[in-house]
This record gives C-alpha cells, sequence and structure tokens, in this order.
C-alpha cells in the first residue's frame, strides 16, 4: 500500500547523513543534540572541546591502551558544561541529574557500566572502574556510588552539575546530546565508551541506552566499536550498537554499510532518532545519523584532527 504523503515527509525530513574516513585511531562524538542555529560563536567552543578531546584521547591511547583513550577523551567531555554528560548533563523532570555510562573492550568483550548516578565527576571513570574492579557489569545508583567511590572515583556534590543552560532546556524540553568516544592500537584491538545524562525531563529512574551493552555501547574486534546517541527507547528496542557489529560479522559488510543498514530499519520519528559513530579494526570510521546534527570528530594515525558540528 502506498505510503500517506505525511509519512514521505517524515522520511524526507530525517534522511540520514554520513560522514566515512579512513585511518582513524580515535573518533568521538557529543551527541545528537546540536542546538537549533547554533551561532559560529558557539560553535567555536563545542569545536574546541571535540578537538581538546581527541588530543587527551590519543595521548592516553599512545602512552597506555585503547581503554584509557576511551576514558581520557570522554573525561574531557564530561568536564565541559557544554555537553550532555559530567558537568553539563540534563536534569530529570524532578530538577536532579541521573548520570548513565559505559565502556567496553573488543577482544575478550569485557565491559563496565554504571547508571543512575548523581555525585559522581566522571561516570566512564566509574564504568572502567566496574568493569576492572568488580566482578558485575552494571552498577546503578547509590552502590555504584559507593563502589566507585571506595574505588577512587572523585566524588561531587550535586550543585557541581547545576548550569543555568540546562536549567533552561527542562522548561524548552530540547532533547539529546549525550557523549562518546571509539579509540583502536595498532593492532586492531577496539574499545568503544558512551556517556549521559540521559534525555531531558525524563521521569527519574529512566535508562537509557547508554549504559546497556549491545544498545548504546559495543565493541568487537571481530566487527566495530560503537558509541550512540539519540531517543534512548528506541536504541534500547533495536540493540542498535550490536545490531550494527552483528550486520557486519554475519552479512559481511563494511562498517559504514552496516550502519546505513541499521538506520534503513530505525523507525521514522520527527526529527529523527539519533545517530552512531563506529570504528573497524583496519581504521574506518562511520558518523551516521538521520537527526539535523551530530558533534563528531575524529583523528588520524598521522595526528590529523577533523571537527564537525553540523550535518
Ligand atoms: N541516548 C541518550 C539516552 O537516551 C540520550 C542522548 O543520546 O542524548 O539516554
Amino acid at each position: 500500500m502506498m505510503k500517506p504523503l505525511s509519512v514521505w515527509l517524515l522520511l524526507a525530513a530525517v534522511a540520514p547523513a554520513a560522514d566515512v574516513a579512513n585511518d582513524v585511531v580515535l573518533a568521538v562524538h557529543g551527541g545528537v543534540g546540536v542546538p537549533e542555529n547554533l551561532p559560529p560563536e558557539k560553535a567555536k567552543l563545542y569545536a574546541a572541546d571535540l578537538e581538546a578531546a581527541l588530543k587527551a584521547g590519543l595521548a592516553a591511547l599512545k602512552a597506555g591502551t585503547h581503554l584509557d583513550g576511551v576514558e581520557a577523551a570522554i573525561m574531557v567531555l564530561e568536564d565541559s558544561p557544554r555537553f550532555n554528560a559530567g558537568r553539563g548533563a540534563v536534569f530529570t523532570s524532578d530538577g536532579t541529574v541521573e548520570l548513565d555510562a559505559s565502556i567496553m573492550e573488543g577482544t575478550k568483550r569485557e565491559g563496565g557500566a554504571v547508571a543512575g548516578v548523581s555525585r559522581l565527576k566522571n561516570p566512564i571513570r566509574a564504568a572502567r572502574t566496574v568493569m576492572t574492579k568488580s566482578e558485575h557489569v552494571l552498577l546503578v545508583g547509590a552502590g555504584a556510588e559507593r563502589f566507585a567511590t571506595a574505588n577512587g572515583c572523585t566524588e561531587v556534590s550535586p550543585t557541581y552539575f547545576w548550569t543555568p543552560e540546562r536549567w533552561e532546556q527542562l522548561r524548552k524540553k530540547t532533547k539529546f546530546g549525550t557523549v562518546g568516544a571509539v579509540a583502536r592500537d595498532s593492532q586492531g584491538r577496539l574499545a568503544a565508551g558512551t556517556s549521559t545524562g540521559g534525555m531531558t525531563g525524563k521521569r527519574p529512574g529512566r535508562l537509557g541506552d547508554s549504559p546497556i551493552l549491545g544498545a548504546g555501547t559495543y565493541a568487537d574486534d571481530r566487527g566495530a566499536a560503537v558509541s550512540c546517541s539519540g531517543h534512548g527507547e528506541v536504541f534500547i528496542r533495536q540493540a542498535v550498537a550490536h545490531d550494527l557489529v552483528a550486520r557486519m560479522r554475519y552479512q559481511k559488510l563494511g562498517v559504514a554499510e552496516a550502519a546505513a543498514g541499521v538506520f534503513a530499519e530505525m523507525p521514522a520519528e520527527e526529527g529523527g532518532v539519533g545517530g552512531l559513530i563506529a570504528l573497524d579494526p583496519k581504521g574506518r570510521a562511520v558518523f551516521h545519523f538521520d537527526t539535523d546534527g551530530m558533534f563528531r570528530g575524529w583523528i588520524t594515525a598521522d595526528g590529523k584532527v577533523e571537527v564537525r558540528t553540523g550535518r
């Protein structure tokens, strides 16, 4: 049966955009929540944060491992008030913050995550701590905070997260803006991480896709490292990050084709459902989204940095 005109118009409005890059060692995103009509001077600040994250990530990767690279890059974005993660996290409908983060490596496919935490400065570090220092994969709420601080993660008071911009957004119901990173080492080992405040005005207790391995984050050296941003409920239901890897493994697709396949099966939503970054073991990276924009950037083996803030 023919689709009604309104559906065609909706589909046309969310036609996906994608960048593909080669020889990438580390890539980041600052979410698909690019503010409408972002003025150039503000875009510059976002771009500077993305570049700082890429450089910190690369330095950590070179001095340590791919997981160090992912963690360091994400921490820079968590510490910036401009992204919906860590310091700049959005508010729940109660005016509180509840942060989610996860990290994963692609060789043994080990991972860690925290969710619904309100007192941790860097949830990505807490996620890594869960991965390396506990026998669990996902810890939530007060138990996660207690475990993380007992293992050296920095605690902050809830006022640390209060920024006037986010308060304004709670009133306006702006939606997305998570951060994430993917990295590979010289042997093609992969890592991915994602950190978020979730969706503005979310119900307290709601978890999104970002702390769920297979939904918002996944890494498998046999496929790709993936980090997502967007309407978390959809990303959980579609198991997006794992779906991309599964398409590569079972359908023998390249990373860009697999991302296109994932988005071809996404439900059409006004304004789009979101985006993802994915990196394969050979350094081919894709940045795919069906929204108005996605903050994103990558750094290649020769140290060249590329940062984009729009479509
Ligand atoms: N995916 C996140 C969530 O649903 C939101 C975002 O990407 O900004 O929690």
